[in-house]
């Protein structure tokens, strides 16, 4: 058995058991805000804790860290429910910071107390203008001594919505000399005389994310909490928060950071994909060129797909960015394994055979997955008139076109070998028929000699009268640029791609009539597809997951 080395958080916890933690003391968490659908760079967050959990067989929270109810709404929480289960992970708990909003307040009243908070009331740039810089210590509030009566009072007026918003606030009263800026005196509840979408109306203050995210780790009993790496400089606070709460000895959550995952050619932000989707740029979270992973999903991507993609960027200690074609390679061959295979024509011109007799057809035998031996085969209609590509014809090429030209031969996949004898074009020179004469004893797999003949190349077919009309969906990178979001001076929407969809009609053999939504299959020599969810009946779509070469590459 090959022992994988242990990537760094891994070594943290190793370490930890090592000391003084026990396995049943291991719990994690995965803890989205409710303010937008997960994206890609969740994903790793999600596989990082969840996957932590199956290989310490440890218990992992879903956390909704729902203290913002401006932006939070239970439409988000419903679609992170959904995406999480959907990549094949079960949390032990499904919590709500929201349902520790009372706990939250009655330590704040204990802090107070304790000479530790303070009811400040001064505008919001004042207390910002105190705050100093990093070089230069900040100023004390002239209501930094309020009495405790005092602070009591108002600290109350504001959880019943007596005070107006933006009248004070609540701040942790620690050191405006520190070194680290997030310990000048942080502000811990802010009143907001809002609607949140669990507790209603009960709440007309919300508790800052320093004050709530580590106490709710704590009250659910979380071993490590892991962030990226921009909450580092808030371990501190973190850990003086939860000293002030906590009682001597007591079992503590520790706060470890790793790094962000960014992709290219998208952005990784809920607020920035809101912006796209309330700009109308895409047309929803669950658009198939979205990061997102209900974009994902609907563009045919496997939770093994994106649990892999996770697994083989690992984790890191510095932020970089990940090429997407690393994602799409990750599809590829998924894919690959578990599409069956089948015709589809995306650019169709109509190729007659003219030595195949009028009206006849034949059903021939073609195999399903030649990567899955279990997949079997089925059978595909053959008659005089096809679809070829258009691109699979030149009435003249080169030796290097493997393809059909005049005069030359291909085999037609499955089917015989045929031979281009002429073209019809109507009156601009446009080629609307190719006629060819097939040889009838070169059927694949009937043994003969002939059928074993080799030919230059193999093209893909349906045939005309059993053919089935699609929409095809053809997605590309939904930004131009590799970091669209890198250059502050531009917004990142300036470099939206205008060709990151195009909508074409092809013809697909009749089989597809059956698909299902969300069934994946391969188009021969074309790339993948799904049945997308807007597909019926009578308008069958398909959208394409990823091309069968990477294209970009060259
Ligand atoms: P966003 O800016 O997209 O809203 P966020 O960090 O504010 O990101 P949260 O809902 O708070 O979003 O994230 C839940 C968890 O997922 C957090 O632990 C967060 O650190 C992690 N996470 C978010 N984005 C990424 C990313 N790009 N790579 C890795 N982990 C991430
Ligand atoms: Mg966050
Ligand atoms: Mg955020």
């Amino acid at each position: 058995e090959v022992k994988k080395s242990l990537n760094f958080i891994e070594q943290i916890i190793e370490e930890d058991l090592k000391n003084d933690y026990k396995r049943e003391d291991l719990k994690f968490r995965f803890p989205p805000e409710p303010n937008g659908y997960l994206h890609i760079g969740h994903a790793s967050s999600i596989c990082l804790n969840f996957g932590l959990g199956e290989k310490y067989n440890a218990p992992v929270n879903l956390r909704f860290d729902d203290t913002n109810p401006i932006k939070e709404e239970q439409e988000y929480v419903d679609a992170i429910k959904e995406d999480v289960l959907w990549l094949g992970f079960k949390w032990e708990k499904e919590c709500y910071a929201s349902d520790y909003f009372q706990q939250l307040y009655d330590w704040a009243v204990e802090l107070i107390k304790n000479g530790y908070a303070y009811v400040d009331s001064q505008a919001s740039a004042v207390i910002a203008e105190q705050k100093g810089t990093p070089t230069q210590p900040g100023k004390n509030s002239p209501y930094r001594d309020r009495s405790v009566e005092e602070n009591l009072e108002l600290f109350e007026k504001m959880k019943n919505g007596e005070t107006t918003e933006g009248a004070h606030v609540l701040r942790a009263k620690i050191d405006m000399a520190s070194p680290n800026m997030l310990m000048r005196d942080p502000i811990m509840y802010r009143s907001l005389h809002k609607k949140h979408h669990r507790t209603g109306n009960d709440w007309n203050i919300y508790p800052m994310y320093d004050w709530a995210h580590g106490e709710s780790d704590f009250i659910e009993n979380i071993s490590h909490s892991f962030c990226t790496l921009e909450f580092l400089p808030h371990r501190e606070l973190y850990n003086w928060f939860l000293e002030k709460v906590s009682r001597e000895g007591e079992f503590l959550p520790k706060q470890r950071e790793f790094a962000r995952r960014n992709l290219s050619h998208t952005i990784v932000s809920k607020r920035k994909l809101l912006h796209l989707v309330e700009k109308e740029i895409v047309a929803s979270w669950d658009d198939p060129r979205m990061p997102t992973i209900s974009g994902l999903r609907r563009r045919g991507y496997t939770p093994a797909s994106i649990r892999k993609f996770a697994e083989t960027i690992g984790i890191a200690k510095r932020e970089n960015v990940i090429d997407v074609s690393l994602l799409e390679f990750c599809i590829r061959e998924d894919l690959n394994k578990t599409a069956p295979r089948v015709m589809g024509v995306l650019d169709p011109v109509k190729l007659v055979i003219t030595n195949y007799a009028e009206g006849k057809e034949e059903w021939l035998e073609t195999e399903n997955n030649p990567e899955d031996e279990e997949s079997g085969t089925r059978e595909i209609p053959f008659s005089r008139e096809l679809y070829i590509e258009r691109e699979d014809f030149k009435e003249e090429a080169n030796r290097k076109f493997f393809r059909l030209s005049l005069g030359k031969e291909v085999r037609l996949k499955s089917a015989y070998i045929i031979k281009a004898e002429e073209v019809v074009k109507d009156e601009n020179g446009e080629i609307i028929e190719i006629h060819c004469t097939y040889d009838p004893k070169s059927k694949s797999g009937s043994g003969t000699e002939e059928s074993l003949r080799k030919v230059k190349g193999t093209l893909h077919w349906v045939s005309v009268p059993h053919s089935v009309e699609a929409e095809i969906r053809l997605y590309d990178r939904l930004f131009t640029e590799e970091t669209p979001d890198a250059d502050k001076e531009r917004d990142f929407t300036d470099f939206i791609n205008p060709d990151s969809l195009k909508i074409i009609r092809g013809f697909v053999e009749p089989g597809l009539k059956n698909a299902g939504v969300a069934d994946k299959f391969q188009f021969q020599r074309i790339g993948y597809f799904c049945v997308d969810k807007e597909s019926s009946k009578d308008n069958l779509i398909f959208n394409r997951t990823v091309t069968l070469r990477d294209s970009w590459a060259k």
